[in-house]
């Protein structure tokens, strides 16, 4: 026979037992999973740079990526590669990928923002932006052109919009790649181009460890957002681009991305996570983060004074940096 003592005492360690179970739910976990997707292929400036710049940048990319088996997607922008003189020297950086096992998905002909642009015109432009990347696939294989990146990550000026376009893109076949982890690269890869050009050798390794500094603030922000919000840590999905900075440095992020101990997976095991599938009504004037869609579409925006900042110096070079370079 059970002592009302001892009834109590087992109530409250079914208690405690249950605030255990909800609290584990909530803690890190010690194996994570992300997909690695990069951006503005043939070369983020590759207005900028000629064939052989942006051949080296892939070639240094793709290495890096086959040495740490990391199954990357490249989204191309095709407009770039039709340069007088260098089209087959470009079309042939998209080889490298498809030769080197990567596969490659539609970032728009000319990038263009469907936030900014009739959603017929951005339509042509989802069109346009497939012509060689589909004969480069179906080269490799007779592989399909699978996934689609928003250029700015915009995915829409009104929820008609994103409806519409989102039903366009899945009736050509496509899957939206979302985005969970933005270490913002762009943003810091043309400062490191700047620095390169001028031979600032003292700003280069400066600008190398405050951008792994952020990145390793921005995982641990969204690991952390991502439990609050879904009381899970989702197969997250890892934006971008191909710049000389990821050339040059994609090995010390992806040795970050380790020690957060994330595995490297492909884009389609991470689209099988249950968290694409939930509802997402986000609209902005700017693109944002999957996890800050999911967050607004259930009321609780991210509050932007919760999210990690860049330095202020880096901040301020940017900005003269701009100044300089207006476009
Ligand atoms: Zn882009």
């Amino acid at each position: 026979m059970t002592s009302p003592r001892t009834a109590r005492l087992s109530q409250t360690l079914l208690l405690v037992l249950l605030l255990l179970t909800l609290e584990s739910a909530a803690q890190p976990p010690s194996h994570r999973e992300v997909a690695v997707t990069i951006d503005d292929l043939p070369a983020m400036d590759a207005a900028d740079l000629d064939a052989a710049q942006i051949t080296s940048i892939n070639r240094k990319l793709i290495a890096t990526l086959t040495r740490e088996h990391v199954p990357a997607v490249g989204f191309v922008i095709e407009e770039p590669l039709y340069k007088t003189g260098e089209t087959d020297r470009r079309i042939a950086v998209l080889n490298a990928w498809l030769d080197a096992g990567l596969d490659l998905g539609n970032h728009t002909f000319s990038h263009t923002s469907l936030n900014h642009a009739a959603l017929k015109d951005w339509e042509d432009d989802v069109v346009q932006g497939e012509t060689v990347t589909h004969m480069l696939l179906y080269a490799h294989g007779h592989k399909k052109l699978r996934y689609f990146r928003h250029p700015y990550l915009d995915v829409g000026p009104d929820l008609e919009t994103r409806r519409a376009a989102e039903a366009f893109l899945t009736g050509r076949g496509y899957r939206v790649a979302p985005v969970t982890l933005d270490p913002l690269d762009w943003y810091f890869a043309d400062l490191y181009d700047d620095a390169r050009s001028r031979h600032d050798q003292a700003l280069e390794p400066r600008l190398v460890a405050a951008w792994l500094t952020f990145a390793d603030a921005v995982f641990t922000f969204e690991e952390e957002q991502s439990r609050s919000l879904l009381g899970y840590e989702p197969r997250q999905i890892l934006l971008l681009h191909d710049t000389a900075l990821e050339a040059d440095h994609l090995a010390d992020l992806l040795a970050l991305l380790r020690r957060h101990e994330y595995a490297f997976i492909p884009l389609g095991d991470a689209l099988e996570d249950p968290a694409y599938a939930q509802p997402d009504t986000y609209i902005s004037d700017v693109g944002a983060s999957w996890i800050e869609h999911w967050a607004v579409t259930r009321g609780h925006p991210i509050p932007p004074t919760a999210k990690p900042t860049l330095p202020r110096w880096v901040e301020t070079l940017h900005d003269a940096f701009e100044k300089a370079h207006p476009d």
